[in-house]
């Protein structure tokens, strides 16, 4: 690894001590830890952007998380940096995800708008620090310093005074690790591509409407060339395969000159950088957030999809509604934890059992409400 690399022997270490694990490092133990974690299992009832029951090949929030993982690793591996802390973060990122994607996320963020908001990203950080209740010694999984902070992708500033040690980044104006930094954009890029897939699979998206973005356009034309009668499924698959390949390349290989360009030597100066390191080239950044942009128009906001986004504000709202109004509709370890609480400490309880919730979960005890 380089010298830069996230290092455990120079580690800020675990909130609670433990004796080193005997034949692990310290981050293939935290990955192993999320990897046995409730949340974890619970992704994969947890919708990315079609809900579980639209259809049994689309993206979770499950296989989501092991996609980025994959992006992340091969980029981590090939920068020399610490790939089982970049993996640990990339499975770990959307534990505190709420059911139904964004909307369930937007919405339960509405609800708590009085009570110091809703962000999934907090949320997971959350999971592994606190609710994850799972070992005798100390609440939740006791992840690792570079781990906990990697999973904090954003906070505001308030939430960051609260936070202690991980939220001081955003105080200080300092960067998190590369493999933090490696784990956001493999997030990106793995959700950019999948999305395309989903998107043509529910035919929400159409080969026409692909080919006006310079990304997938540019592999069309390649792999079109080449293979001119190949079906569209598998020319779909062919061009994604080929999408990833181009912007995992530029992004290694434009890191590696930004990174050489500031002279790092060291994880502080990595985190004292003024900007992040890590970076797609400036050319492929546009046509990566062009796509983006088209997918948020054209298969998030599609009146398809708005149906399914009604629907699941109306599922989060009600149940937060419910259980604000009688917390014995909870079960007793969260109605027990409410009912020494009030105010926004209570509403945090609430929001926690929902966004603890999976879609299926969630739909029959929204169906419970009116029985
Ligand atoms: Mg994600």
């Amino acid at each position: 690894m380089k010298s830069y690399a996230a290092n455990e022997s120079l580690s800020r270490g675990r909130r609670f001590d433990e004796p080193r694990p005997a034949f692990r490092g310290e981050f293939q133990r935290d990955r192993d830890r999320i990897i046995h974690s409730t949340a974890f299992r619970r992704l994969v009832y947890k919708t990315q952007v079609f809900v579980n029951h639209e259809g049994d090949l689309y993206r979770t929030r499950l296989t989501h998380s092991l996609e980025v993982s994959q992006v992340g690793r091969s980029v981590a591996v090939a920068l020399e940096l610490n790939e089982p802390l970049t993996e640990a973060i990339c499975l770990a990122h959307d534990l505190g995800h709420t059911p139904f994607g964004h909307a369930g996320q937007d919405t339960l963020n509405a609800c708590m708008l009085d009570h110091g908001g809703f962000e999934h990203n907090l949320q997971s950080l959350r999971v592994v620090d606190e609710l994850e209740a799972k070992y005798a010694d100390f609440p939740g999984l006791n992840l690792m310093f570079e781990t906990r902070e990697g999973i904090l992708k954003h906070c505001s500033v308030r939430n960051a005074r609260e936070l202690g040690d991980v939220g001081e980044r955003f105080l200080e104006r300092k960067q998190p690790s590369l493999e933090a930094q490696i784990a956001n954009i493999a997030d990106a890029i793995a959700y950019n591509n999948h999305d395309v897939d989903d998107g043509f699979r529910a035919g929400l998206l159409s080969l026409d409407q692909l080919r006006e973005q310079p990304l997938f356009a540019e592999q069309y034309d390649r792999v079109h060339a080449t293979y001119p009668d190949l079906e569209d499924r598998r020319l779909i698959y062919e061009i994604i395969r080929r999408m990833i390949g181009t912007v995992v390349t530029d992004l290694i290989e434009e890191t590696g000159r930004q990174i050489a360009a500031a002279g790092v030597t060291s994880i502080d100066e990595v985190r004292d950088a003024d900007e992040p390191l890590v970076n797609m080239s400036p050319a492929v950044y546009e046509q990566h957030l062009s796509l983006k942009r088209f997918l948020n128009q054209h298969l998030y906001r599609h009146e398809q999809k708005l149906e399914m986004t009604r629907r699941a504000q109306a599922i989060v709202e009600e149940l937060f509604d419910a259980y604000s109004g009688d917390i014995r509709r909870m079960p007793p370890e969260f109605a027990d934890r409410a009912a020494s609480l009030a105010g926004a400490e209570r509403a945090r309880v609430i929001a926690d059992y929902i966004a603890g919730m999976t879609d299926r979960y969630a739909i029959a005890a929204h169906e419970s409400l009116v029985c």
